[in-house]
């Protein structure tokens, strides 16, 4: 099955007008003619099954057959936060990963041993569109702009779950026997440290601010690994 995302404005009642890369996708390189089936998401939520009706030089128009709402999405929203890493290819396969597994928004994190202090959001954004087509999901993950480990630990009181993976097991205790306790949380909030890990006081910051401690297991993990395990065991855990 082959997905398309367009904007919510190409969606005009009972049409889609598919047009720009989505286009060329369609008509060249997957050579689809009038009625054929395409599934197109506005990336909000909604996945449209659409009959193509007609080719122009540089649109199709298709028509809506049927809708689903949160087609292919997890029953609860996860957001992960992770430092930057030094080798930006490491961050770009967690941003992939995740938006296959079903995570709802992205925050890309400062943290006290953050080594690189830049990110190149259009290039994350298009990693994130790539991955939810390839994986036929309907909603988008919102990609955050670069934000201080401080500052979200302070305002994140929105989240039903707040968590920090941290690999002291003494002090943190495992996911997934946490999460047996936490199968009615809406939201959960997973934070993951940069290659360097957090520091102890940035630890005792999430605590006082509500985050729990958590464990992956007993080896030390990536931080793009770790969270790819959490937002796994959050997805699939509740
Ligand atoms: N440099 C740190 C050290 O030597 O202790 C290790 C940091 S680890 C490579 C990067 C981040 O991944 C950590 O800050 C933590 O958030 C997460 N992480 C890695 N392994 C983990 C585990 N087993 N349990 C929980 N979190 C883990």
């Amino acid at each position: 099955m082959d997905f398309f995302l367009v904007r919510p404005d190409q969606i005009h009642e009972h049409v889609i007008v598919l047009g720009g890369e989505e286009y060329k996708h369609l008509s060249r390189v997957l050579r689809k003619k009038a009625g054929d089936h395409v599934f197109v998401t506005d990336g909000r939520g909604m996945m449209y099954d659409a009959i193509i009706r007609s080719f122009s030089r540089s649109e199709a128009e298709c028509t809506i057959v049927a809708a689903y709402e949160r087609w292919n999405e997890p029953r609860l929203e996860v957001t992960v936060a992770v430092s930057l890493l030094r080798n930006p290819s490491r961050f770009d396969t967690m941003i992939e990963k995740t938006t296959e597994l079903g995570v709802t928004t992205i925050i890309p994190l400062l943290c006290e041993r953050t080594v690189p202090k830049h990110e190149k959001h259009a290039r994350l954004e298009r990693i994130a569109v790539s991955a939810l087509k390839q994986c036929g999901r309907s909603i988008l993950p919102t990609i955050f702009v670069l934000t201080k480990f401080d500052t979200l630990v302070r305002s994140a009181d929105r989240f039903s779950l707040k968590l920090v993976a941290h690999e002291q097991t003494e002090q943190s205790q495992f996911l997934g026997s946490l999460l047996q306790h936490h199968k009615d949380a809406a939201s959960v909030l997973l934070v993951v440290g940069p290659e360097g890990g957090l520091t102890p006081e940035e630890i005792e910051l999430a605590t006082e601010n509500g985050f729990i401690p958590v464990s992956l297991g007993p080896r030390r993990l990536r931080s793009e690994t770790a969270a790819i395990s959490g937002v796994s065991w959050i997805v699939g855990g509740m």
